[in-house]
């Protein structure tokens, strides 16, 4: 029998969080009577997170550990995830506690009142450092400014999803998967609960500054073509007034002769437009490349070994 709740853990160097976090999930799910399962991906961990989970699934059959071959990142572990869940509810969670288990049953609620997304918003940043809150500000406000959808601001992977979005976010043939995006795209009828996101509880943060950026990156390119727009609009712009600025020198002439002048003038237009064409052509590089990652048409993770329900899984 399909269990009615799948959560789904992607665990990058999280050994310290494993027993922890499966003890809290239990206390809240346990009492509620329906068969869960707990997926949890072990994205190329360095340390003994996939021991602990072999431990883990010893003792509970309901934990299922898909083991991948390397570490793809968060956004493909959790692909695998999905591709994986029987739940006719699935949640994705982080493996630091830092999206608590105990909002689960009001996610329950709210999409048995029929909504097929459940956003956990979080109601402050507190837990963020001050880079990290004014980061996302900017970046979401730059990407919602840009991107055909909406990408909801403040809450992250958390969230309750009904099988049918799930199988329509499996439609999503893109390799390069930038999770919350995909999510806001297949849309649905959603509903938010709002919590309060603690610290991380244990380890460190997989996302420094660089890992932020190229997040940030992938985001924009995956769902605006607007940084491409730019170029071309600025290119007109200032054709236009060069088209003046040209015409200004024609007259100059007649009028007054040809006096050579205005060596700065054109260093200065030549560095300035030799630094803005490299600039755009570094843009329709990563859209470029992107392109080609998609055309190669690899597979978006490998996994090394299942640990897992047998039957009827996809492979
Ligand atoms: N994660 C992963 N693969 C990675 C990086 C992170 O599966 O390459 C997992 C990590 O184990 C955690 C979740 O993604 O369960 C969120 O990571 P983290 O807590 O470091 O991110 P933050 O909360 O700082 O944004
Ligand atoms: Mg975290």
């Amino acid at each position: 029998m399909h269990p009615t709740l799948s959560l789904i853990i992607p665990m990058h160097d999280e050994a310290p969080n494993v027993a922890s976090c499966y003890d809290r999930i239990r206390a809240v799910l346990d009492p509620l009577e329906e068969p869960w399962e707990l997926i949890c991906i072990n994205d190329g961990s360095r340390d003994g997170t996939l021991a602990e989970l072999l431990a883990l699934r010893a003792r509970d059959p309901r934990v299922v550990v898909i083991d991948l071959s390397r570490n793809f990142g968060k956004e493909a572990a959790l692909t695998a995830g999905l591709d994986q869940a029987r739940g006719e509810a699935v949640i994705p969670m982080d493996a630091d506690l830092q999206d608590p288990p105990e909002l689960i049953p009001e996610l329950l609620v709210r999409w048995r009142e029929g909504y097929d997304v459940v956003l956990a918003v979080r109601s402050s940043r507190a837990s963020d450092s001050i880079f990290k809150r004014g980061t996302a500000r900017v970046f979401y406000r730059f990407i919602n400014r840009m991107s055909e959808v909406p990408i909801p601001e403040d809450a992250g992977d958390f969230r309750l999803m009904s099988r049918e979005v799930v199988e329509a976010l499996k439609l999503l043939p893109e390799r390069r998967r930038f999770m919350k995006g995909l999510f806001a795209w297949v849309g649905f009828r959603t509903a938010r609960v709002h919590y309060e996101r603690p610290a991380r509880q244990a380890g460190e943060t997989k996302f420094n500054a660089w890992r932020l950026w190229n997040f940030a990156l992938e985001g924009i390119t995956s769902f605006s073509h607007l940084p491409l727009k730019v170029a071309s609009y600025f290119g007109l712009l200032v054709s236009f007034f060069a088209f003046l600025y040209a015409i200004k020198i024609v007259l100059d002439t007649l009028v007054y002769g040809n006096p050579v002048k205005g060596y700065p003038s054109i260093m200065v237009a030549i560095l300035f437009f030799a630094g803005v064409q490299l600039v755009a052509i570094g843009v329709i590089g990563e859209y470029l490349g992107r392109l080609y990652e998609e055309s190669k048409q690899r597979p978006v993770y490998l996994v090394r070994k299942r640990y897992g329900p047998p039957g009827d899984n996809p492979p």
